[in-house]
């Protein structure tokens, strides 16, 4: 039998990385197993297995999100890929997107919900993705914004057009923990500024974050929007407690 060198090649970048393996095992973000050959960021068993919502299949109106948002905002759709669950493995891949500088997953899971969105019929509904924007001065921290990462992904895997501009941050809040209710809506609602209007007016938008809790955030984003010309404003995130 005669090899090629690409072969040869191909074969000592395959041994090269069975030895780095070996030596730093690639990990699961979510269940922290060791990865196997072809698997990326998440284990197999884990996208299998992660506790997925599915309310992209449910009917608008049915959707356990929609209800936090009555008499608050008017949103055609409320989606979350996952169920945030303390201590479990959807927390443990929050926690590495969010303050391990893992921005890749929130791309990735971005990709596979889009995907998953646009099976549901999706592309047609949306025409703009636009991400909750970070502050400057966390932005200058952490260095990217996972709300961004995720549209970035979303707008491949769903094939619908995502912008950082359609809606600015203002200035700086205290923070949000320890807040009420209302004094955390306010707090939120005046850092929030409208960007182009020219992105969004007459559309469908779709505000992303990473993690939904409140939903403060999210409805101050949406209320300006739509107080701004969006025709329509539906929310998506990674994840929802
Ligand atoms: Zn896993």
């Amino acid at each position: 039998m005669k090899l090629s060198w690409a072969k040869i090649r191909e074969e000592l970048d395959d041994l090269w990385e069975c030895f780095l393996g070996l030596i730093y095992p690639r990990l699961c973000l979510a269940c922290e197993e060791p990865l196997v050959r072809g698997e990326d960021i998440i284990c197999i068993g884990c996208r299998i297995d992660l506790p997925y919502t599915d309310y992209h299949l449910m009917p608008a109106d049915e959707r356990p999100l929609a209800r936090r948002f009555w008499g608050k905002v008017r949103l055609q759709h409320t989606l979350s890929y996952l169920l945030f669950v303390r201590q479990g493995r959807v927390q443990h891949l929050m926690h590495q997107l969010k303050y391990k500088g893992l921005g890749g997953v929130g791309t990735m899971l971005g990709v596979l919900y889009g995907r998953e969105l646009r099976a549901a019929g999706f592309a047609e509904i949306f025409d703009l993705i636009v991400p909750v924007p970070l502050h400057p001065k966390k932005m200058a921290k952490r260095g990217f914004n996972q709300a961004a990462l995720f549209a970035a992904g979303l707008s491949q895997g769903l094939g619908v057009a995502w912008s950082e501009e359609a809606l600015v941050r203002g200035f700086a809040t205290d923070t949000q923990t320890k807040k009420n209710r209302l004094e955390r809506w306010r707090n939120v609602e005046s850092v929030f500024l409208v960007g182009k209007t020219s992105l969004f007016a007459g559309k469908k938008v779709v505000v992303v974050d990473d993690v939904l809790t409140t939903g403060a955030t999210l409805e101050a984003c949406c209320n300006i929007l739509l107080a701004n010309g969006a025709a329509e404003v539906s929310i998506a995130t990674i994840a929802c407690a």
